[in-house]
């Protein structure tokens, strides 16, 4: 297949680009570099199959020939990115989004949507089911991500309706592993970064809050799948293990083997109280679960920050 990914140089994109290509796929990846590195293409860069173009797909995207699949992950995804960039975020989920689903519609190419377990906001139903509508704050700093991706969800929706579009929607739970970038604010790069240079660890709030962590290849896999398969979803991808941050915290001192010591600071304003996927739909309809365990996974992030560190 020739494969359009959208936000090919982020964090998961990249990852996803790499899959594509080990298995024999054509990438064409778009980025307009906001949020993602070329450095995560290194690999990628490596296949003939691969090519880069550096665009915005809320802007512009130049003509690519025919193409099999596009999928879209382009937008900031960390809260520190797109709460700093909040225009561009409701863009590359609405304006990015249209551009995307008509350049599909006009290959007869499926379309996969990397939606977000944002849509449930700070979640009335636990764990979250993806009947559930959510509990979104839609003026609140955190909407700019929220209903981008939901509007992306509702655009992509009604593509299929009206036009038969062939959709995926996926709905991402918090993912990691190596290229996270040390600075972008979430919370397991930033723990192992702070936990590598002997800094403080900052958990937000009590620490109480809750969230679900999947390792990258586990999720990419989740993506491939649903690419390759004729499902609509949407479906929840990510990993059923729920920790609170101060649990994360404590794993992460112990995998780096640090003594930083646990600082509190103020959570920010809307941040979801708990968060765990329900991912039967998932393994139903795809055929998929998440493999990697969050210490595997862990021991493998580390190791990647400590090589960039080198
Ligand atoms: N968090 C934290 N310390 C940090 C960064 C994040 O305690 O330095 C918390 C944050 O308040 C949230 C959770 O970790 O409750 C996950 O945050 P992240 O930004 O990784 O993703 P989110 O799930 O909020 O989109």
């Amino acid at each position: 297949m020739r494969v359009v990914v959208a936000g090919g140089a982020g964090f998961l994109g990249s990852h996803l680009c790499d899959a594509l290509l080990s298995r024999g796929d054509e990438v064409i990846a778009l980025d307009n570099l906001c949020t993602g590195s070329m450095r995560n293409l290194i690999a990628a860069g490596a296949h003939d199959t691969f090519s880069f173009i550096e665009c915005d797909v809320s802007d512009d995207v130049p003509d690519m020939g025919a193409v099999d699949a596009v999928m879209h992950l382009a937008s900031p995804a960390s809260p520190p990115m797109y709460l700093a960039m909040p225009l561009q975020t409701l863009a590359v989920g609405s304006e990015g989004t249209r551009r995307l689903l008509e350049i599909a519609g006009a290959n007869v190419a499926r379309f996969v949507l990397a939606s977000t377990s944002e849509v449930y906001g700070d979640p009335l139903e636990h764990p979250q089911r993806e009947e559930y509508w959510g509990n979104v704050n839609p003026i609140g700093p955190r909407s700019v991500y929220d209903e981008s991706k939901r509007f992306a969800e509702a655009l992509t929706f009604a593509h299929h309706r009206a036009l038969g579009a062939s959709i995926g929607v996926a709905r991402i739970f918090n993912t990691y592993g190596p290229r996270l970038s040390p600075g972008d604010g979430r919370v397991v790069s930033t723990f192992i970064a702070q936990a590598l240079r002997g800094d403080s660890l900052t958990v937000f709030g009590d620490g109480s809050q809750t969230r679900s962590f999947c390792y990258v290849s586990d999720l990419v896999a989740g993506l491939i799948a649903l690419l390759d398969a004729d499902v609509t979803g949407p479906v929840n991808l990510g990993n059923t293990l729920e920790f609170t941050m101060l649990e994360v915290a404590h794993r992460v001192l112990t995998a780096t083997g640090s003594s930083s010591p646990i600082i509190h600071e103020a959570l920010p304003a809307d941040d979801p109280t708990r968060r765990r996927p329900d991912i039967a739909r998932a393994a139903a309809l795809l055929g998929w679960a998440p493999v990697v365990s969050f210490e595997t996974g862990l021991a493998r992030t580390i190791e990647h920050f400590q090589a960039i560190a080198a």
